[in-house]
């Protein structure tokens, strides 16, 4: 158990503190022991933060594995699937976090499973053309299965589970690699080091084939500041709540060509993770008018139920609200997630997730 638990450590913590493959509670990581128990992250916690007294949870596969049965059988059902996934914890933590939501899926492939939502890799994910790209990106070194993206969890196992029987895949021998469309990688091996391998080898492939991106011209600083103050007091008007989130611009933008954002890059919302943690994507807005600011903010809210956080000011640049505490974090990923829009838009144009898509519940 002490080796295992310092694979699994050890994985996580060297992928997990890569903002580029993963970043807050996202990803998970999961070991098997070969006698029926599983190593696998808690839900909601930090790959790059695990440790021996917490961030994980031990799990009885054969458990697992039944409860998956059982809850795909009839209609999927949150609850009962977060409480049969803390049933089915058989460790002596004094923590009682749930095992991730995506326990299932890793119940069902090999030793060593990685799940990652890498930058590199979302553009081929989010946009129309982008599985060609990948395929030409990955072959012949990579063979890949395609899964399309129908909610988190127990579905998304179902999903694996049938092209597991379909296609007979060998799991306790093979590698294999799955795309989730609109949500990341999973690779399925052996061993801690073979996944770290795998994983970068991937990175690599799908990096260098990219549309190179290079620093876009933003508004100059008294201007960006001027704007950063225009949308903290359109934020506040709209809500007391957003009046202690301070507003930035972000500086060093890149896009494909250094090519200005349009308005069709901020189309939909692209993955969970946009709907979640960052607050249903990046809002458009054609000029810095306060009345401009407060309809665009109000409408945002009305379409999705939630604040929005990050914002494109045409022919400006990013500006990013968030907690003191966050802004490091969000501004970085902000502007992924603007990098990540504009090559998609490279590869036939954004692919964002269908509305019934974006009921959460982690199923
Ligand atoms: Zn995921």
């Amino acid at each position: 158990m002490e080796q295992l638990l310092s694979e699994l450590i050890q994985l996580s913590r060297s992928l997990g503190s890569d903002a580029t493959l993963v970043w807050a509670g996202g990803g998970n990581i999961s070991i098997k022991d070969g006698q029926g128990g599983m190593f696998i992250k808690a839900s909601g916690t930090e790959l790059g933060r695990m440790s021996r007294t917490r961030g994980w949870r031990k799990v009885n596969l054969n458990q697992v594995l039944g409860l998956l049965d059982n809850l795909l059988s009839h209609k999927p059902n949150a609850g009962r699937a977060k409480q049969g996934l803390l049933d089915s914890c058989c460790d002596t933590l004094a923590d009682v976090t749930m095992p991730s939501i995506e326990t299932f899926f890793h119940a069902l492939l090999g030793r060593c499973v990685v799940h990652l939502h890498p930058v590199a890799v979302l553009p081929y994910l989010c946009s129309k053309n982008g599985y060609n790209h990948l395929k030409r990106s990955l072959s012949p070194k990579f063979d890949f299965h395609r899964i399309d993206f129908r909610g988190f969890g127990v579905v998304t196992a179902g999903q694996i589970q049938r092209r597991i029987y379909k296609k007979k895949l060998k799991l306790l021998s093979k590698t294999h690699i799955f795309f989730l469309s609109n949500h990341g990688v999973i690779v399925s091996c052996q061993s801690a080091v073979q996944a770290k391998t795998i994983v970068q080898q991937i990175m690599n492939r799908c990096e260098k084939h990219l549309p190179q991106t290079i620093l876009v011209r933003t508004a100059a600083k008294d201007k960006m500041m001027e704007t950063a103050a225009n949308l903290q007091s359109a934020r506040s008007h709209c809500c007391d709540s957003l009046a202690n989130q301070i507003t930035v611009p972000v500086k060093s933008l890149q896009t494909p060509k250094g090519v200005m954002p349009q308005k069709k890059w901020f189309e939909g919302i692209i993955t969970p993770e946009e709907l979640t943690y960052l607050r249903a994507g990046i809002l458009w807005l054609p000029n810095d008018h306060p009345n401009t600011l407060k309809k665009h903010i109000h409408s945002h809210f009305r379409k999705t139920g939630l604040w929005p956080a990050a914002f494109y000011v045409c022919r400006q640049g990013l500006f990013v609200s968030e907690s003191k505490e966050n802004l490091p974090l969000y501004k970085k990923v902000f502007a992924y997630y603007l990098q990540i829009r504009g090559r998609a838009m490279q590869m036939g144009g954004l692919r964002p997730l269908a509305r019934k898509r974006l009921s959460g519940e982690g199923l």
